[in-house]
Formats: C-alpha cells, sequence, structure tokens
C-alpha cells in the first residue's frame, strides 16, 4: 500500500491550510495594531491567567527567546501585558496580561478558516478534531512541543464512560459528561494525568467500550474499590459515585460549569468549561 504519498499529501493540505489562516491571522491583528507573534503571545496569556514566564511562551510558540522578549516589551509599551518576579523563582519573570488586555473584544475567529470548516459536517467536524487531538498528542510525547493540556492528557478524563453517543466522555473536574465536540486542546482547568492513566484513558477514548458494560455508571468517579485505584474498566470493584449511581441519569450542569458570567473572553462560551480569571 503506498502511504508515502498520502502522507505527502496530507502534509501539503494541513500546510496549505495553515498558510490562508496564517495570512488571514496576520491581516486581522494588524487592524487591532498588532503582529502575529504578539496576538499569538496574548491569547497564550488570555488562557493562563496566572501568567508564564519568557522561556516557557518561547517553548509553546515554538520560538527563540530573543524573540519573544521583543514581543513582550512591545505589548508592555502596549499596556496589554506586564512583568513580575515569579514567587517560585525571584531569578526568573512572569508574564501576565493586565485588565486593559481582558478588557478588549476577543480576537475574531479567522472567517475563511471557519467557513471552510463549516462546510464540514457535525460529523465530519468532530471526527477531524479527533484527529488533530492524536496528532497533537503523538507531537507531544515525541517531546516535539511542551505538554499541552488537552483532556485525553487531563487527570479528569473518563472517556467513554457514558452510553449516550453525543456524550460519552466525562470530566470529573465539573463533574458532568461532554462529547467529542467538547474536548478541549487548551483548558484552564486541565491536570497532568501520570503515565500509566494516560495510556489506560487512552485506550479507552480509543476503543470504546461496547454497549452497556454493566455498572459503567460507577465508574465515574475514576475511583475502584480494593484495586489500589485503578482506573476506569480496569476490572477492579467500583464504588458508587455519590450523586451519580441511577443508570441513565443525567447530573444537572455542575456549579464550575459555566453560567455565562465568565471574565475570560477568550473561549467563545456556550456553558463551556473555562479558564478562571485573576487580576495581573
Ligand atoms: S474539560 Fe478540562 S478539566 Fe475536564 S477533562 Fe478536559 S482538560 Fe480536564
Amino acid at each position: 500500500m503506498e502511504t508515502t504519498g498520502l502522507r505527502d499529501r496530507l502534509m501539503d493540505g494541513l500546510d496549505r491550510f495553515g498558510a490562508a489562516m496564517r495570512a488571514e491571522v496576520r491581516r486581522t491583528v494588524a487592524s487591532r495594531g498588532l503582529n502575529s507573534a504578539q496576538d499569538a503571545i496574548l491569547r497564550m496569556l488570555l488562557a493562563r491567567p496566572a501568567g508564564l514566564r519568557v522561556q516557557a511562551l518561547a517553548e509553546h510558540l515554538g520560538v527563540r527567546q530573543p524573540t519573544v522578549t521583543g514581543s513582550v516589551i512591545a505589548l508592555e509599551r502596549k499596556g496589554l501585558v506586564c512583568r513580575r518576579a515569579d514567587p517560585a523563582d525571584a531569578r526568573a519573570t512572569i508574564v501576565k496580561v493586565t485588565p486593559e488586555a481582558r478588557a478588549q473584544p476577543a480576537a475574531a475567529v479567522p472567517s475563511l478558516a471557519a467557513a471552510a470548516l463549516a462546510d464540514l459536517s457535525e460529523a465530519e467536524q468532530a471526527s477531524l478534531l479527533k484527529t488533530l487531538i492524536k496528532l497533537i498528542r503523538t507531537l507531544q510525547l515525541r517531546h516535539a512541543i511542551p505538554p499541552q493540556r488537552l483532556c485525553v492528557t487531563c487527570k479528569y478524563f473518563r472517556p467513554n464512560v457514558h452510553p449516550e453517543a453525543a456524550e460519552p466522555h466525562h470530566c470529573a473536574f465539573v463533574d458532568a459528561p461532554f462529547g467529542n465536540r467538547a474536548l478541549r486542546l487548551d483548558c484552564g482547568e486541565h491536570e497532568q494525568a501520570g503515565a500509566p492513566e494516560m495510556a489506560r484513558n487512552w485506550n479507552a477514548f480509543m476503543t470504546p467500550a461496547p454497549p452497556w458494560r454493566s455498572g459503567h455508571d460507577i465508574f465515574l468517579a475514576g475511583r475502584v474499590v480494593g484495586s489500589g485505584g485503578q482506573m476506569p474498566f480496569s476490572g477492579g470493584r467500583a464504588e458508587p459515585v455519590r450523586g451519580h449511581s441511577t443508570r441513565g441519569r443525567r447530573r444537572s450542569p455542575a456549579p464550575n460549569r459555566c453560567s455565562g458570567s465568565h471574565a475570560n473572553r477568550l473561549f467563545a462560551c456556550k456553558g463551556d468549561i473555562h479558564a478562571k480569571s485573576e487580576p495581573c
């Protein structure tokens, strides 16, 4: 089977789509008095209210530290970021967005790319998201990119634990079900899972359980009695989750699921989970 040619064509396609998006972003951010690097830094920091070190910014953006330093200085002059000593290490500096940056209207999503994606069906979009997550996870495992805040690497992720096809996964942070279309690529509430837990979750994510295993709902807290804290579907005897023990019954939205009164406007929030805001 010829796979090299296919991979070449995929690389070519991804490159063309990325180039079109980057060109549009350049045009859009120029109208806001920014360049692409400054816009990328701002978006990265808006999703991280606690701020980031310059070195971490450079790693996330895949550029050299002096490049980030130059952009940070320019953003500081515009009053959009501030630099503070890192409480964890007085020699290091943390860069954070200012209240002025948070008050600015959210950057527009590139309309050409959005229009092209809108031409895909819902199922195609969800499938594409799952494929992108797989690619990003592979890059992370190969240490080609810094750790990303993906659902599939999060300790709160419980893949394929609900019988509903539209929302088979569970987020233990907000204690609510969600579907592939809501899988996060950069979640403010993400906490890195341990390697064994991540591997088990990945297997469960890629191989959905047959409908429907007896007692699926008792796994929802990821708590298994008498099995040394094994994760869901690991075969131990599970303890029912408080308030979550009736098969087929859905919980009401968790208290920290967004009520619409959020301060962080980076995410186009539609009752989705989002990062908490923190003053500069
Ligand atoms: S939504 Fe956030 S907190 Fe919940 S599983 Fe995904 S990354 Fe983790």
